[in-house]
């Protein structure tokens, strides 16, 4: 049995469903404050390359009842109203996965002036509260995620030039406040992961191995060892932790065997790649 498929998907959804608990979107988590209930699980999914792949995925989770976290990052092949406004439909809390400070080759001015603008779309059509910042961006806005776009990274690699940009896009918040645009909050900055579980699907693993930028500070974590997707429906059916948060990216989960296999090749180039970056930055 393959992980990472539609059909996987759907059994961890059900597996909520059945659950007790309950489902947060960031917006309900920050607006709940203290009042959060005992077991819940936070779903937050990055779209960073088809907008159009989350619609099945956001009717699934409807169909069970469950409203999760949908960023959408502001780029011409991701941007789309019309699909985002379904997603929207569904239930689901869109926001907005900003890259102003990589949009703007680290200039800080530029950088809150596209905030500005591209926020303004975002709460005009879907209200949007929150934000969630978009990170591992490759530079010349390479998406470097499907095999044909890590071919063209190779030669650059093969260069030694860093194919990952090194500004972080949080880098924005050190000269301003979100609040002051009318957000009220961030996906990460704003949520206490100490007592929480978080479980990312970043790289098509869930192993914690292979993460080396997306960590966060939990007490938690280290109690679990978690490397498949049964893994964490055992969990949630044996409600074994109290406080979840799943990072999801979508559009590696494929149906077609032909589709996960390409992309399961590119997730260990891509693997490789960073450790040989990282290695070579001294991380
Ligand atoms: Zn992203």
């Amino acid at each position: 049995m393959l992980d990472f498929t539609y059909k996987k998907y759907n059994q961890i959804v059900e597996s909520i469903s059945r659950s007790g608990y309950q489902v947060l979107t960031i917006g309900d988590y920050i607006k709940m404050g203290a009042e959060k209930p005992e077991k819940f699980i936070i779903i937050r999914h990055d779209v960073d390359l088809d907008a159009d792949y989350q619609v099945k995925f956001a009717e699934l989770e409807n169909r069970f009842g469950i409203h999760t976290s949908y960023y959408f990052r502001c780029t011409d092949k991701i941007y789309k109203e019309d699909t985002i406004s379904k997603v929207h439909k569904l239930g689901h809390e869109v926001g907005y996965h900003y890259e102003v400070i990589t949009k703007a080759k680290g200039d800080p001015v530029k950088a809150i002036d596209i905030f500005k603008d591209e926020i303004d779309r975002f709460q005009t059509n879907w209200k949007s509260e929150t934000i969630c910042p978009h990170g591992g961006s490759f530079v010349d806005n390479a998406d470097g995620y499907a095999l044909k776009d890590i071919i063209k990274l190779i030669p650059k690699l093969l260069s030694k030039k860093s194919v990952f940009s090194n500004w972080s896009n949080f880098n924005l918040w050190e000269k301003h406040d979100y609040k002051e645009f009318g957000i009220i909050g961030d996906a990460y900055e704003s949520v206490d992961f100490k007592d929480i579980l978080y479980l990312s699907d970043t790289g098509r693993s869930w192993d914690s191995k292979y993460k080396r930028l997306d960590k966060v500070d939990s007490l938690i974590n280290p109690k679990f060892n978690v490397k498949k997707s049964n893994d964490i429906i055992k969990i949630i059916e044996n409600g074994e932790a109290n406080k979840i948060y799943l990072l999801v990216h979508l559009e590696q989960w494929k149906d077609n065997l032909w589709d996960w296999f390409l992309w399961y090749v590119a997730q260990v180039i891509r693997r490789s790649g960073k450790k040989f970056i990282f290695k070579m930055k001294g991380k």
